[in-house]
């Protein structure tokens, strides 16, 4: 039996009207990301993978082509159902940790008393327990981060949008969040379309990979990662492991050698 698609994106066009000429940023970008599926957004920068994120969150309108979040007799209403990480984690610095992720609910009003508990419990699943008082500048990048993924989830969202959440770490606190987001994903079955141009993160985590080439986004190739979860760090020096990135790099044409290896590193 197939899943009903949680995404459905036909013919995506956008173009972003700018002081100089209109900018083409997506060209024709069609998926469908099905219940429960990590989905891996690859491509180069600037190649418009933020501006797709920033369509389904319905922050942006498109300029073509169809789009449904949800299904198409109920859409999700971007405010609860869905939750945004973005590559900084945006926490606000007078807020402790705790009434940081507590913001969504907040605004959207959920229960307090609830709210506090399931808060409490997600900077546990995130491994912040023992920071709920602090402020975020007593805490490092990583745990910033991880305290943006615990805010993400609070509302208890069906899909979870993640712009480059790792790009601003360092390579070690990466590969963790790598780990720390596959768990989280795993036990929290949520559906999570999750950008990168890194191109060894898109096939760690994804269960499936969306690869675009250089703006205006195009699709370039859609195919599942049949690499077993779950994943350790290991998998990485598989050949089924680089078979995948060597495929990656062909489609967005570089190729599996030192070039790639510097691209993949950008
Ligand atoms: P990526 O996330 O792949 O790095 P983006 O979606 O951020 O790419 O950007 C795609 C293209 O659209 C880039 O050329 C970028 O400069 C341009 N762009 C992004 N946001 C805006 C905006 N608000 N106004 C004008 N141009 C934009």
């Amino acid at each position: 039996m197939t899943k009903e698609p949680i995404i459905h994106m036909k013919g995506i066009r956008k173009v972003y009207k700018t002081r100089g000429a209109d900018l083409l940023a997506v060209s024709d970008v069609t998926m469908d990301v099905e219940d429960g599926d990590f989905v891996s957004l690859v491509g180069p920068s600037g190649c418009g993978k933020s501006t797709i994120l920033k369509i389904l969150a319905d922050l942006h309108p498109h300029d073509g082509g169809t789009v449904h979040v949800g299904s198409e007799s109920t859409p999700f209403d971007p405010s609860r159902d869905i939750g945004m990480v973005f590559q900084q984690s945006l926490l606000l610095k007078w807020r402790r940790i705790i009434d940081n992720v507590l913001l969504p609910a907040e605004i959207i009003g959920l229960p307090m008393k609830e709210s506090r508990e399931r808060a409490r419990e997600l900077l546990s699943m995130v491994g912040l327990s023992g920071y709920e008082s602090h402020y975020p500048y007593e805490l490092s990048g990583g745990m910033q981060q991880r305290a943006s993924i615990a805010r993400a989830l609070i509302h208890d969202p069906k899909l979870v949008l993640m712009d480059e959440p790792f790009g601003a770490l360092d390579a070690l606190t990466r590969e963790k969040m790598n780990l720390e987001i596959q768990r989280i994903w795993e036990a929290s079955n949520k559906t999570i379309l999750f950008v990168t141009h890194s191109i060894q993160e898109a096939v760690f985590l994804g269960s499936r990979c969306v690869v675009l080439t250089s703006g205006p986004a195009r699709m370039a190739d859609n195919f599942p990662i049949e690499l077993p979860f779950p994943r350790g760090l290991s998998i990485k020096a598989t050949p089924e492991f680089g078979a995948y990135t060597k495929k990656i790099y062909k489609l967005l044409d570089l190729d599996d050698s030192a070039e790639a290896s510097a691209a993949d590193r950008a």
